[in-house]
């Protein structure tokens, strides 16, 4: 397959990638100056549009979007307790799977190739990623101070056992423990134990509010963060969600443990949860990502809000206008992303070698006109409706807008269809 990348009608300069993508076996195999008369099975018109890695979504409760505009403006534990965990606790796996999938069919039209994901009934998450065709990080959400705490561990073991490196190596599986104030540190070494065995990362939500470390510092005398080293979690790959409260010790900490970062900011906001100290986080290299979390606390899971959310937020809280320019939001949406969840020898990138995880983004669009700056349109102008074409693996699954693998309409239908019933039977 191969992509010729032309320039748009009118323009003299050439802004997109120069020549063309060429994908062969699912990897990209050539960039740029290629010749369109090679044997390639197919075409695709890419004219006028711009080609990106696919975004990465690094934290996302996928089947929360049945709970999009149930419960909002909130506060926290409130929205928490009175709304989404009586709602949680009725979910059956036909529900997650419902969900899921209007969760993929939204982040696919809106160009996300990947998505780090948290939650329960994994084997239905996994069952809708496998049918289409996107890629995922999947872990079955852990709290171990529950009830179902450690039948929660031996069903994520078996998920790993099950799920991990399948569906043509789209999927990889993590142990999910949710939070350091739901898992004690005598749990979260069981699931240290389990990721040696198992050779798999850990998905945790880490320092998100205050209210957590107030909690942390009174039952062990420390943060979060410094607890989480104080264990050993960090000796093992760790893609940690929020990190909106932490010093620079703990800054310290995630940068020397190559702790991946998941920056949330519309979720950080619509719960003010805080304003996570992202530009200091870059500046000692961490790989400080982005995710739209739940759809109930964000609420979409649209990648293009998120890279312009994080852009403003760090301007206006730092007072600086050159704090997260276009360039490096854009970096944070896609190869930060790939680094975080320790795929960037896969994806992340447009160049030879790596999975081809591709969006084109059609340009030929008023508010994309004049060009002077792709990244800053990317950033600060384009519309998740730009996306035109996602391919994930080397195969296309949506194409001028239109989603290959999936039905479109029966996922409207039967996600409406669960979220109405959950809705009624909780009262
Ligand atoms: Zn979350």
């Amino acid at each position: 397959m191969i992509m010729p990348m032309t320039k748009r009608h009118g323009e003299t300069g050439d802004y997109c990638l120069p020549g063309n993508i060429a994908i062969y076996n699912g990897r990209i195999s050539g960039v740029g100056n290629i010749s369109e008369d090679g044997d390639f099975d197919r075409i695709i018109d890419a004219s006028g549009c711009v080609a990106l890695p696919g975004f990465v979504n690094t934290h996302t409760h996928a089947a929360m979007t049945l709970f999009r505009s149930y419960a909002d403006d909130l506060p926290l534990m409130e929205w928490l307790n009175t709304k989404i965990w009586p709602i949680e606790a009725i979910l059956t796996g036909p529900d997650i799977y419902w969900g899921t999938m209007l969760c993929i069919l939204e982040m696919i039209k809106s160009g996300t190739t990947v998505f780090a994901d948290m939650y329960d009934f994994m084997d239905d998450v996994a069952r809708a990623v496998d049918e289409s065709g996107i890629r995922a990080v999947l872990s079955r959400g852990m709290i171990g101070v529950a009830p179902n705490g450690e039948r929660a561990l031996q069903e994520s073991v078996q998920f790993i056992k099950n799920w991990h490196g399948k569906a043509g190596e789209r999927i990889t599986a993590m142990l999910g423990p949710h939070a350091p104030y739901t898992c004690p540190p005598e749990y979260l070494k069981k699931v240290m134990k389990y990721a040696e065995e198992l050779e798999v990362g850990i998905h945790i939500h880490l320092a998100e509010t205050l209210a957590e470390i107030g909690e942390i510092e009174k039952a062990y005398g420390t943060r979060p963060v410094q607890l989480m080293n104080n264990i050993g979690l960090f000796e093992y790959p760790v893609l940690g969600a929020h990190l909106v409260h932490v010093n620079t010790q703990e800054i310290e900490i995630l940068a020397a443990k190559k702790v991946g970062v998941a920056h949330n900011p519309q979720s950080n906001m619509k719960l003010a949860s805080g304003i996570a100290p992202v530009p200091e986080m870059l500046k000692k290299g961490i790989p400080v990502a982005l995710g739209t979390d739940g759809a109930s606390s964000n609420n979409n899971l649209d990648m293009m809000e998120e890279m312009r959310s994080a852009s403003l937020l760090h301007k206006v809280s730092t007072m600086d206008p050159t704090t997260i320019p276009a360039y490096q939001a854009l970096e944070m949406a896609t190869r930060n992303g790939a680094e975080a969840l320790k795929m960037d020898g896969d994806i992340g990138q447009i160049s030879v070698g790596k999975k081809a995880d591709i969006i084109l983004i059609d340009f030929h669009k008023p508010h994309l006109y004049p060009m002077h700056d792709v990244a800053a349109h990317l950033v600060y102008s384009a519309q998740s409706a730009d996306v035109k074409t996602v391919i994930v693996d080397g195969r296309v699954i949506m194409e001028n807008r239109q989603v290959l693998t999936l039905d479109e309409e029966r996922i409207l239908y039967e996600a409406e269809k669960c979220a109405k019933r959950l809705v009624k039977a909780v009262g």
